[in-house]
């Protein structure tokens, strides 16, 4: 038999399915929703699905577009599908002979999972209820159906608080002698016969009569409009208004309405409901994968109250569970399941997800959509579709989320080891870590050099912790947001970093940390999660990330697509080497100042800092710059003739300085300064918002000398290199804070004229570019006067996201959480950039910079050089390159890709 309604001539509201045809297709996700367009698809291939009809999106929208009044049409039209859905399955609605009973689903484009109603058993009444007991033979059976039907319907569309009902049966099993399976438990449910059902029913009408002063419905056509209205009214719920809001669904959209003849899974020992996933949803391997529970509703194996038993007997076996598998206990039933997976599988060139009853021996397919799938398994299956001819190469890419590949990149933890959580907080940098607890990060320094694993604990760190950290496999923090200092420079050197804890309480002095009552000392081992937020007591096991193979492959295929490069910010020989080896096509931004927390350069610094006069700074420049020299040669032999982009000096000052009275004494001394003079230079280095005072090219403006000792090393170290390897390194001197044309020309100039010298004295020129990082409104407003003294751009979004934003980097955490939540930022605009505010300066910077200069080179080096929706929205503005940490080289390889081939 056929299941589809002649089409009227105007607009049409629902659409059938079932009996091998169907009016709608997946094509057609707009209209029917996700699962009406697939339950279509699924039925037009001749699969068993039960029948049923859709009632569009565009019913919805009219719906609201005219204050809840439905398109004057409808009603016939759903009338007529009833009419044809009864002739199909020979079944009646109202009829007690054979009653027709279906459930009523929401369903919109995308998915939105649990924040819409559902109503189930959707036909039953006083009679109806006995012509299902005659039918199945199961009295008990059809009263529970009934009244689950009663207890949904209540609260989803009458409005009756879900509690009324619970209460009602919480009481009758108190107030009832009712014997139990298990005389150690209270009643269960299942402990209820078909007596006691009845009486709660009976219960339950009265409660419905007395609360709302009506009867509870009788007449089916009544029960399935409040269904249908209740559905559609979800759409405007709380729930799914906030889900929509953070997932960016337009409220146009609407939902669609699928209506579907019910099949039993609780039918008896010859029933059965499950879930299965073509291929495994946790490793990708090709093996089908899935559970069932024998005798039960889908809401049994949602709610999670029995353990459900593997599908396949292979799985059954590894799990060594008793309970016999799909494959044992019906042969034939799992012989079908299996093939329609396989047809679907093909035909959606997908790993699918799909859900599936079996009533009485015959299989029925409910659903299926594209699983989802962890990193790993996503990889796999990519690479492994397209082996197979399945997709392409450009569909296989799109099939990896690049931000999931963070979980491939880092070790992770083993997915059998025992968590015993100590407590959580941001997921700041992820992968996994091992070691002993140290407080302080000379101590974690020393201890790493004595060979031992440690992890930094601090209330939170600043530049002086950088060495600690370095020398720490993971860093965990009390204090601080995703963008504080511990976690962007942990995200940097790829160490996993915990931040924000607020139930952590640290005591330095006394060498512990405290948390859910629990007390651990500096030495004891715990283990960290930074990709969940997690600090585990003890060492867990730990898995390496395995680079090569599907892994490369993807890589490959996603670097023959891109137009963006993707540079690296490093500049540590490690960190450059790490970069180089995921891909990374140059250095887009090497921050000098990392450079001088060195133990044998700092006070050299320091001094420098401290001179009072000129002469004084150019004498102690005169001992950093060897140091300079060999940082900068070391990058370029690593880099080869890739390009390199280094930045001069850009924090302010007393960022090198010592704060704390033991340390003003141990610097004095060492430097020969009375402590009065150097507490009293560093009070008057001291500044209320350092963020925007003396720093950047501001430094070079009242201290020429720095960034001429700087541009000196990196072109001595460029012309040696270049003699040494026959390749001339091409340096690019980046100028940071910039905000007006003259702060840049005249650091231009002096650069200039340390240029000339240098290749004066060594007999050698060299090519090399001078240019700015635009992270101030100011100069992506100036930009086309700026780019006539720059040969480059960097954006840097992360300080531009500041000034914009008047948000602080560094006291964000507090408060941007709630922002997030309620949707003012949809994301933290320091991770994801905020696309209409900095976005904007960020295109007008690079229309009106390459107006001042055609050739103009563009890239961005803050945080959102990896973080994949930038990538794409750099992409569409036009850059040239994206520069990010090493370790999210390679997502923004493949975010670049898939920008590319979503633009196409
Ligand atoms: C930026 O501001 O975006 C940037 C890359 O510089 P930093 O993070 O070092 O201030
Ligand atoms: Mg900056």
């Amino acid at each position: 038999m056929t299941m589809t309604i002649d089409a009227p001539t105007k607009n049409r509201w629902v659409y059938a399915f079932g009996g091998g045809t169907a009016d709608g297709d997946a094509s057609m996700r707009n209209l029917l929703g996700g699962k009406g367009a697939n339950l279509a698809e699924m039925s037009k291939l001749g699969l068993p699905v039960p029948s049923g009809f859709t009632i569009t999106t565009a019913v919805c929208t009219e719906y609201y577009k005219n204050g809840r009044v439905y398109p004057s049409d409808l009603a016939d039209e759903v009338d007529a599908a009833i009419r044809a859905l009864e002739k199909d399955t020979g079944k009646g609605f109202g009829l007690v002979a054979n009653p027709l009973l279906v459930s009523v689903r929401s369903g919109s484009r995308a998915s939105m999972p649990g924040m819409m109603d559902t109503v189930l058993n959707l036909g039953l009444n006083s009679q109806t209820v006995e012509g299902l007991a005659a039918l199945s033979g199961n009295r008990r059976f059809a009263l529970d159906s009934y009244r689950r039907f009663i207890q949904m319907y209540g609260s989803v569309v009458m409005h009756l608080p879900h509690d009324t009902f619970e209460a009602i049966l919480e009481e009758y099993k108190d107030f009832n002698d009712i014997p139990r399976a298990d005389e150690n438990k209270p009643p269960l449910d299942t402990d209820l016969t078909a007596e006691h059902w009845d009486e709660v029913i009976q219960a339950y009408k009265a409660a419905v009569q007395k609360k709302l002063g009506r009867p509870f419905p009788e007449d089916p056509r009544e029960q399935i409009w409040g269904a249908i209205s209740a559905v559609f009214a979800s759409w405007m719920n709380d729930r799914a208004i906030l889900y929509r809001k953070l997932h960016d669904i337009p409220e146009s959209w609407g939902t669609a309405v699928s209506v579907q003849s019910m099949v039993f899974g609780n039918m008896g020992d010859s029933s059965a409901t499950g879930v299965a996933f073509t291929r495994d949803p946790s490793n990708g391997e090709n093996q089908f994968y899935g559970e069932f529970l024998k005798n039960a509703q889908g809401e049994d194996v949602v709610a999670g109250l029995r353990t459900p038993t593997p599908i396949s007997k292979m799985r059954r076996e590894r799990l060594g569970g008793d309970e016999p598998s799909l494959e044992e206990s019906m042969p034939e039933v799992f012989a079908q399941l299996k093939s329609v997976a396989d047809t679907l599988e093909r035909h959606y060139r997908d790993m699918q997800d799909i859900e599936f009853t079996v009533e009485r021996g015959r299989l029925y397919m409910l659903q299926t959509r594209n699983g989802k799938r962890t990193a790993a398994a996503a990889l796999k299956i990519a690479v492994d579709m397209r082996a197979e001819g399945l997709i392409d190469e450009r569909t296989a890419i799109l099939r990896v989320e690049p931000s999931q590949l963070d979980q491939l990149l880092h070790p992770t933890i083993s997915p059998g080891a025992k968590r015993d959580v100590i407590c959580k907080g941001l997921p700041a940098s992820p992968g996994a870590a091992v070691g002993k607890i140290v407080f302080d990060s000379d101590k974690a320094a020393e201890w790493a050099a004595a060979g031992h694993a440690v992890i930094l604990v601090r209330l939170e760190t600043s530049p002086d912790d950088i060495k600690g950290m370095h020398a720490s496999r993971a860093i965990v923090t009390a204090r601080g947001g995703m963008t504080s200092h511990a976690a962007v420079v942990a995200r940097g050197m790829g160490r996993p970093c915990v931040c924000g804890i607020s139930e952590l309480s640290i005591d330095s002095k006394t060498g512990e940390m405290k948390a859910r009552g629990r007390v651990f000392r500096e030495g004891d081992v715990i283990s960290i999660d930074g990709g969940r937020g997690e600090v585990l007591a003890g060492a867990v096991d730990l898995i390496d990330p395995d680079l090569s193979g599907d892994f490369g492959l993807l890589m490959e295929w996603s670097d023959k697509v891109r137009r963006l490069s993707v540079r690296a910010n490093a500049e540590t020989p490690l960190d450059v080497r790490v970069a180089r080896d995921f891909g990374a096509e140059g250095i887009g931004l090497c921050r000098t100042e990392h450079m001088f927390f060195d133990p044998s350069r700092i006070p050299v610094m320091q001094e420098m800092i401290l001179s009072e006069t000129e002469k004084g700074r150019r004498a102690a420049l005169a001992r950093l710059i060897p140091f300079q020299r060999s940082d900068f040669a070391e990058i370029f032999r690593l880099m080869g003739d890739r390009p390199c982009t280094i930045r001069l000096l850009d924090p302010p000052l007393h960022e090198f300085l010592p704060h704390k009275a033991e340390d003003i004494a141990r610097v004095a001394e060492a430097s020969g300064i009375p402590a009065h003079v150097l507490e009293a230079r560093v009070k008057s280095l001291h500044e209320s918002n350092p963020m925007l005072g003396h720093r950047g090219c501001r430094l070079a403006i009242s201290y020429p000398e720095i960034y001429e000792m700087q541009a000196q090393a990196i072109f001595e170290a460029a012309i040696e290199v270049g003699k040494e390897t026959g390749k001339m390194p091409k340096p690019e001197i980046m100028i940071p804070f910039v905000a007006t044309r003259l702060e840049l020309s005249m650091i231009r100039e002096r650069v200039e004229a340390v240029a000339r010298n240098v290749f004066r004295d060594k007999g050698q020129v060299l090519d090399y570019l001078i240019g700015t990082m635009i992270e101030l409104p100011r100069a992506a407003l100036r930009a086309e006067e700026i780019a006539k003294d720059a040969e480059f751009f960097s954006f840097g979004t992360n300080d531009m996201t500041q000034t914009a934003l008047g948000i602080s980097r560094d006291d964000a955490g507090s408060f941007l959480g709630t922002y997030e939540a309620r949707g003012i930022y949809p994301k933290d605009p320091f991770v994801s950039i905020d696309v209409d505010g900095v976005g904007e300066l960020v295109r007008i910077g690079i229309e009106r910079g390459r107006k001042g200069r055609p050739d103009l080179k563009l890239g961005v080096c803050g945080e959102h050089g990896g973080d994949p929706a930038s990538v794409e929205f750099f992409h569409s503005a036009g850059l040239d390159y994206v520069s990010c940490s090493p370790y999210r080289v390679p997502i923004a390889r493949l975010a670049a890709a898939h920008a590319a081939l979503k633009a196409r």
